[in-house]
């Protein structure tokens, strides 16, 4: 039987989120191991013309749902649509970003079709009786726990945002598009405006200064430093938690992963939700006052001190 693979492509104005296609590349690898399909599923209004070029990623397939409620992301009339397509194809899998509206949907979902799911995994495969294997960094991320959800359907995941690169590998898929028909009257929430933060993609940045608890959530040094390095900026959990910065740079495992060449860890202990998210950092220079810091350990090369201190220093050396 053909292991059926969906991936929700997720857009904004019409423009594809680039982790739905890594996920899309790394679904196809899977369908190919195991005799499998991928159907990307976008749902938006005129996205048509976009489909086409998401087989290059690895979908065989696109449906395409179009409607002028689903231009935006939509909680009610995205979860609608996606649970009548499910109940009439019925897949096995079904994958999306662990983004805040793929998060969102596939909660959703998991609760509709009374099914599991594996949230913000860093790695899927399927073992050999088709089951969803998910990696899940857990219990404070010392494990990865490798789970699997042998009850209910779909198998569902949400996954890390940047694990998994985008490969323009394979050819054009096959496109089904199909209308919406959506009433807005029966929704509850009616949009009303979008707010844009413009928050940077650090999943793409070269160079990234990271800003962690040490710093008290002052943003100040970590900026200018950025600034004189050409860097973006990166916090971890905690600041975005006291929202001292924006949650979409947040880097670990229930945020961005990088790939950066450089990370300037500033002030982060070295949590292993946090490290998750830099591993794949060619360098990693970290500062921070305590020598016993296990960020200490993942960093190539380190300065113990006070970064209140340290930083200033380097910014005067920097300016000259
Ligand atoms: C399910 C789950 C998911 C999670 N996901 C994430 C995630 O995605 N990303 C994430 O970051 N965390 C995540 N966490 C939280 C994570 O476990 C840690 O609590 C968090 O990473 C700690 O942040 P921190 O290193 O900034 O703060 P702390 O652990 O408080 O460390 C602060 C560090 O700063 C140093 N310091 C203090 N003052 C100075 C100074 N003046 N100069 C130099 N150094 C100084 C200290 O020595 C210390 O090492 C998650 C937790 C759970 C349970």
């Amino acid at each position: 039987m053909t292991l059926n693979i969906w991936v929700f492509i997720e857009q904004d104005e019409g423009v594809i989120e680039e982790s739905s296609l890594g996920i899309l590349s790394r679904a196809r690898e899977v369908a190919e191991e195991k005799g499998g399909h991928v159907t990307g599923v976008l749902l938006g209004s005129n996205v048509a013309g976009e489909a086409s070029r998401i087989g290059k990623y690895g979908a065989h397939k696109v449906i395409v749902v179009e409607d002028p409620i689903l231009a935006y992301y939509h909680s009610e009339a995205y979860a609608q649509v996606m649970e009548s397509l499910i109940k009439e194809r019925d897949p096995d899998i079904l994958l999306a970003s662990a983004t805040r509206n793929g998060r969102d949907l596939l909660g959703r979902l998991a609760v509709i079709f009374k099914t599991g799911l594996q949230a913000h995994v860093i790695h899927f495969e399927v073992d050999r009786e088709g089951y969803l294997v998910g990696h899940v960094p857990g219990f404070g991320g010392n494990i990865v726990a490798v789970v699997k959800n042998v009850k209910g359907r779909p198998q569902m995941a949400t996954v890390a945002l940047g694990v998994f690169r985008a490969q323009e590998l394979w050819g054009e898929a096959e496109v089904e598009i199909l209308q919406g028909r959506l009433d807005p009257s029966k929704f509850k929430v009616r949009r009303v405006e979008v707010v844009r933060r413009g928050a940077v993609d650090i999943s793409k940045s070269k160079r990234v200064v990271v800003a962690g608890m040490g710093t008290g959530g002052d943003l100040k040094l970590t900026s200018e430093l950025a600034k004189l390095l050409g860097a973006d900026i990166g916090v971890t959990r905690p600041l975005a938690d006291i929202g001292a910065a924006p949650r979409d740079i947040q880097i670990g495992s229930t945020g961005v992963s990088l790939k950066a060449d450089l990370a300037l860890v500033l002030g982060a202990s070295g949590a292993p939700h946090f490290v998750s998210g830099i591993r794949d950092v060619k360098t990693v220079i970290a500062v921070n006052k305590d020598p016993e810091a296990p960020m200490l350990e993942y960093s190539d090369y380190y300065a113990v001190g006070d970064l209140f201190e340290i930083l200033p220093r380097l910014i005067e050396k920097l300016k000259r």
